[in-house]
Formats: structure tokens, C-alpha cells, sequence
């Protein structure tokens, strides 16, 4: 990421910055919410609603001549658009890499197949031409998939933004992510949003045709699900950015101080030097982490550790790697299933994650069966594959019929899943993991699909795992205080402690409104968390925290202390915390507990936390309330 920003510094001519810095009146700044730190420098680019999804509509065999016009001008559309581009950024300062993709772009949009294949299916099929689009574009991933070679597979990803961009002609409809195309002369581009939808930033996340150095979010909340992936996306980003869409216009310059909770507007000239310090400095600290990459997690007094990786994309397997992972304790499948007209097949799912199995040699992979529902729902096509009323209203979606509950729902979606988990668990260590339980009867269901599962592949004579352990997370409270129960059923557990604290506190994780009383420092979540830590380490069953909080130096001491041993994470955030573990005492951790005990508000918590850092010297004591993942003055009153 520092390098990501000194190179921003240097591609986005920083004299040029400057004079537009200087030459603007207004300089001011906004406050947010880190989500993912470090510094980015960069024009803004303003990014619309995030709605990307295709629409589908059957026609009328008299139209199809009528789709194939509307194909071919967009097609032309498109390939102008990217002629001009391709001109503007010659003779400019564009990076090679992004004139090389928008070249290889140029040469998918002169392939005929791609439009006569396309007519056909509309002619066969009667639909819309960007639907048809969709389907060709499956066809595609299918045939590449087949030849089992990445680099083809890397391209697939191409012509799929080179449909999109059609998709998005034909209609009609602005393209956020175009606005960031035509900005790339610039180099440095820092996106600020309303909010962005899991979708869009799953999009964000596999273009690699522009250059993002920063993301300015002005609603959400740090334990959304579009935090949680942004953070995934390694650059400076920052939410609950008040009044950024109505004050920054297109092309401001903008500093990200994201681990200062800072964005300056127009900065003046003379800030710069001290932005290039920062740079340095966390160039430096990238170095130092990347030293502990095979250096093993333990304590200081000597409890060995383990650290895993969430992922949620097949592709972020590479980070969990690089950041020397034990294993991926948290895999989001789910994300699998979104952003598509059509499911995934069972044969894609095996594939991808035989993918991820393989890469992790050895290690354990978690796969947690697809979290769908709430705010991670498939396309509306796909839905209605499975016979899902995309039109009802969902009433209370946080509550209504989500993860292993829609799962049950879908049997043969989910089926189709456990078939695919089990033909990759023959190529190394799989682990399955059941999101959102609420009552034991689950598990036994569960049990029931997994043996159907096995026997279904068994009599197509395909290869499969006899035995996968299966574990649940615990993130209903029912579930955290009936614990013995479930203990007995399952092989291991994984605390959502996002959710858990959202379902304990009736707090919206979604909601920026009521972010401020979503505490994991209540006093009655940590006793649930101790309580549950403890009744599993006793119980002799695996028990990790897979949620947001584990990353957390402050908070993960306070896990330690709880007895926790397994912590799951974003990979960027795994050798920060291993650098910090690694100066914990277990003991002093385990008598911070016994104190807190005795707390019954959160910010009684939060004051002997503080004493505790201040007497080790930790120099996060001076931070507590900017290091904490939850900084929540106002929660004093609200949880006293
Ligand atoms: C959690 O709830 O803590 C968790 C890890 O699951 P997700 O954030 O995907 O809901
Ligand atoms: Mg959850």
C-alpha cells in the first residue's frame, strides 16, 4: 500500500497537485471512520449510485432485429470510447499496464463471435441483448475455466469488463466505474460515494484497469459488509465521511489520512512534504511486517497462537499466502454467488474452491456455506432460478431468512454447494462451516444434507470426502448461552462477533445512525465472549473469533486474555496483529480480564483497558480512543 501511494505521488505529478492545490480557494476537511489505513493522494472522482446489475426482459420475435442494432451500436459505442482513450492516453502519462488493458480491450470488442454469438442467443432465447450479453459471457467463463490455466482464466475477467462496459451503453445507464476511466490520465484517483453495495466493490475489486488509491464512503459502518470488503481491497478508506458528496466536486485534490480519520480538501502546498514523511514511514513499517511473514504467532510468554485469514473472493487466497496465514478460517462463500444471472454450477464451485484448497497446501480452509440474504442477495435472475419471489418485501432482513436459514430454504442450492465442498475436501483440509445457527435441529439437518450430498456423488462414482468436520458460528446469542449443546453436535466453533454484537445489543451493523452504541466493549459482550471462550476450551472443541474485532490489537488482547487462541482476520490485517501478540503476555491479558469482571458500564471498561495499556507502556494507550475499532464517547451514556 505505501508503494500503491509513493507511486501515486510520483504517476499523478505532484507539482501539478500542488499548483491545483494552491491555485484553489477552498481547503478544508472532513472527519470519518477509518476502515483500512494508510495515506492516499488523489484527485476525487464522485461515484454514482452503485446499482450495476443487468436488467432482463423477455422480446417479442419481431424485435430481435431491433436487439441486434441496439448490440451493435453499443459494441461501437464502446470500442470509440476506448479508441479515444487510447489516444488521449498515449502521449500522456497514463501507466503502460492500464494502455495494455485498454488495447487487449480494443481487440475483445473486434472479435464478431462476441456479437454474432450474442444475436444468437437473443434469437434463440427472445430476451434483451444485455442479458443475452450475460449468458454469453457464462458460456465464456465456462470454456476458459476448462483449459485450467490462470493466466486464460485472468483474461476471462477482461472480457468480462469489456461486456459490462457494453451493458452499460445499452442501458443507458452511468457507469460509476466509467467516470474513474476517463480520470486515469490522472493516475491517482480517490473515489467518494454514498455507500457502496457488496456488488459494487466486488466489482471495484476485480478491475485492474484503473488505478484507486483511496475510497471516501459517506455513509456505512465499520462492521458493514461493504467495510469488511473494501478493507479487503488494501487502500485507505474511510466511512462516515459526513457532507463528502456535497462538498467535494470532481477533480478536488484530496489527502486520505485514513489512520488519523482525516480527509483534506485542496490541501495546501505546504502539507505535502509532511505527506511524503507519512509515506515513508509506512514503507518502513511494510518492510518490518513482512519480516514476520513465517515468524510463528505466539505470545511473549510463550502460548502459541494461530492466525487466519477471512476471504471472499477465490483470488484473495494470494493475500492470505503472502501474509503467512495458518489456514483461511473464514471463507464468504457467498460472494460467489453474487453479481451473476446464473448460480454457480457445482462444477464451478468445486473448481474454485479446489482452487483456494491447493493454494493453502495443507493448511485448514473453512468454508462457511453461502451467508445469503440480507444485504448479500443474488441477482434477481438468479433468485427466480431457484423460485425465490425477488419481488416480496423483505420485512426485517438482518432477522428474516438469511444464511443457513435461506440455505434450508433452497435445498437444492444448497445441495449443490455441500456436493462441490466435498469433492474439494479429497485435495486437502476442508473444514465446513454453518453461518448463523440458532437451534441445534439445524446441525442435525444439516448432518442429513451432507450424508444425502455423499451419496449422490458416490452413485455418480465421483471422488469425495467421507469425513469433513463441521462447525458452526456463533453469532445468536441463544446459541453463545445454550453452548454445551451445540458443542456436542459440532467439531468446532467461530464466534461472528459483527453479528453477535449486532443480535445482543439490537444494534444494525448497516445502520451509520446507531453505529455509535454498537459497542464490543458493553460489559455484557464481553462477558458473553469470555463465557463462550471459556465453556468451548473447556469442552476441548476449537473455538476461533472470525469476526471484525480479532483484527484488533486492543480488543484481541482482551480475547487472548479470554482464553482465545485462533484468530481469524482480513489478511492486511494479519501482521500488524502478529507484530503486536507477539509483545503480549497471556497472563497479564488473562488478569485485565479478571478486572473487568468488575465493570458494569462500557466506559468503565474502556478506563481500565487504558490503565492496563498505560502500565505495560503500550504506546496504543495514548491512541486508545483512535485505536479502538469503536471509538463511542456518547455509548458512556447509552450503555451506563
Ligand atoms: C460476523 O458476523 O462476525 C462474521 C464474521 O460474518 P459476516 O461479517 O460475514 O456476517
Ligand atoms: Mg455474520
Amino acid at each position: 500500500m505505501p508503494e500503491e501511494v509513493e507511486k501515486v505521488l510520483a504517476d499523478a505529478a505532484p507539482e501539478e497537485v500542488q499548483q491545483e492545490a494552491s491555485a484553489r480557494i477552498e481547503s478544508f476537511s472532513l472527519a470519518g471512520t477509518k476502515v483500512c489505513s494508510g495515506v492516499a493522494f488523489g484527485y476525487a472522482q464522485q461515484l454514482g449510485e452503485g446499482e450495476l446489475e443487468v436488467p432482463h426482459f423477455s422480446i417479442e420475435k419481431a424485435q430481435t432485429r431491433a436487439e441486434f442494432t441496439r448490440l451493435r451500436a453499443a459494441i461501437n459505442t464502446v470500442a470509440k470510447e476506448l479508441t479515444e482513450l487510447l489516444e488521449n492516453s498515449s502521449h500522456g502519462d497514463a501507466p503502460p499496464e492500464a494502455i495494455a488493458f485498454i488495447e487487449m480491450h480494443c481487440q475483445i470488442l473486434k472479435d464478431e463471435s462476441l456479437i454474432t454469438d450474442t444475436q444468437d442467443i437473443i434469437r434463440d432465447r427472445l430476451i434483451n441483448a444485455e442479458w443475452a450479453l450475460s449468458i454469453k459471457l457464462e458460456d465464456l467463463r465456462r470454456a476458459f475455466e476448462e483449459l485450467d490455466d490462470d493466466y486464460l482464466a485472468e483474461r476471462v475477467e477482461d472480457i468480462a469488463q469489456v461486456v459490462e462496459r457494453v451493458q452499460r451503453v445499452l442501458t443507458g445507464r452511468r457507469r460509476p466505474a466509467d467516470t474513474v476511466t476517463q480520470a486515469m490520465r490522472d493516475s491517482a484517483v480517490i473515489l467518494v460515494a454514498e455507500d457502496l453495495s457488496p456488488a459494487d466493490v466486488l466489482i471495484l475489486k476485480r478491475r485492474r484497469d484503473i488505478s484507486i488509491t483511496g475510497l471516501v464512503i459517506e455513509n456505512g459502518s465499520l462492521t458493514s459488509h461493504t467495510a469488511i470488503l473494501a478493507r479487503s481491497l488494501e487502500i485507505p478508506t474511510l466511512v462516515h465521511v459526513t457532507g463528502a458528496r456535497e462538498r467535494i466536486e470532481n477533480d478536488d485534490v484530496l489527502l486520505l489520512d485514513a489512520d488519523r480519520g482525516l480527509l483534506i480538501v485542496n490541501p495546501e502546498t505546504e502539507l505535502l512534504p509532511r505527506i511524503s514523511n507519512r509515506i515513508q514511514q509506512l514503507k518502513a513499517v511494510r518492510a518490518r511486517l513482512k519480516e514476520l511473514k513465517s515468524t510463528p504467532a505466539a505470545t511473549a510468554d510463550g502460548e502459541v497462537l494461530h492466525l487466519f485469514a477471512n476471504i471472499a473472493l477465490p483470488e484473495d487466497v494470494r493475500d492470505a499466502v503472502n501474509n503467512g496465514a495458518d489456514g483461511i478460517g473464514l471463507f464468504r462463500s457467498e460472494f460467489l454467488f453474487m453479481n451473476r444471472p446464473v448460480l454457480p454450477s457445482e462444477d464451478e464451485q468445486y473448481e474454485t474452491y479446489r482452487r483456494v484448497v491447493r493454494s493453502m497446501k495443507g493448511k485448514p480452509v473453512t468454508i462457511r456455506t453461502a451467508d445469503l440474504g440480507g444485504d448479500k442477495m443474488p441477482s434477481n435472475q438468479a433468485l427466480e432460478s431457484i423460485g425465490y419471489d425477488a419481488g416480496s418485501a423483505v420485512v426485517n432482513p438482518a432477522l428474516g431468512q438469511r444464511a443457513i436459514r435461506f440455505s434450508l430454504g433452497f435445498p437444492e442450492l444448497f445441495l449443490t454447494q455441500l456436493r462441490a465442498i466435498l469433492r474439494a475436501a479429497c485435495d486437502g483440509n476442508v473444514r465446513i462451516l454453518i453461518p448463523m445457527l440458532s437451534r441445534v435441529s439445524e446441525i442435525q439437518i444439516v448432518t442429513e444434507y451432507l450424508k444425502k450430498a455423499q451419496q449422490e456423488l458416490k452413485d455418480r462414482g465421483v471422488p469425495y470426502a467421507q469425513k469433513v468436520s463441521l462447525g458452526g458460528m456463533i453469532e445468536v446469542p441463544a446459541v453463545a448461552i445454550s453452548l454445551p449443546i451445540f458443542l456436542r453436535k459440532l467439531d468446532f466453533v467461530s464466534i461472528g462477533t459483527n453479528d453477535l454484537i449486532q443480535y445482543m445489543l439490537a444494534v444494525d451493523r448497516e445502520d451509520a445512525s446507531v453505529s455509535q452504541i454498537y459497542d464490543p466493549m458493553h460489559p455484557a459482550v464481553l462477558s458473553i465472549l469470555s463465557k463462550t471462550i471459556s465453556t468451548a476450551n473447556r469442552a476441548g472443541k476449537e473455538i476461533s473469533v472470525c469476526g471484525e474485532v480479532a483484527a484488533d490489537p486492543i480488543y484481541a488482547k482482551l480475547l487472548l486474555g479470554m482464553g482465545l487462541r485462533n484468530f481469524s482476520m482480513d489478511c492486511a490485517r494479519l501482521l500488524p496483529l502478529k507484530e503486536k501478540l507477539l509483545t503480549y503476555s497471556a497472563a497479564q491479558a488473562a488478569d485485565l480480564i479478571k478486572r473487568l469482571r468488575r465493570c458494569d458500564t462500557c466506559s468503565s471498561v474502556r478506563n481500565i483497558v487504558h490503565e492496563h495499556l498505560l502500565a505495560c507502556g503500550d504506546p496504543q494507550a495514548k491512541e486508545l480512543a483512535a485505536c479502538l475499532v469503536y471509538p463511542m464517547p456518547q455509548a458512556k451514556s447509552a450503555a451506563a
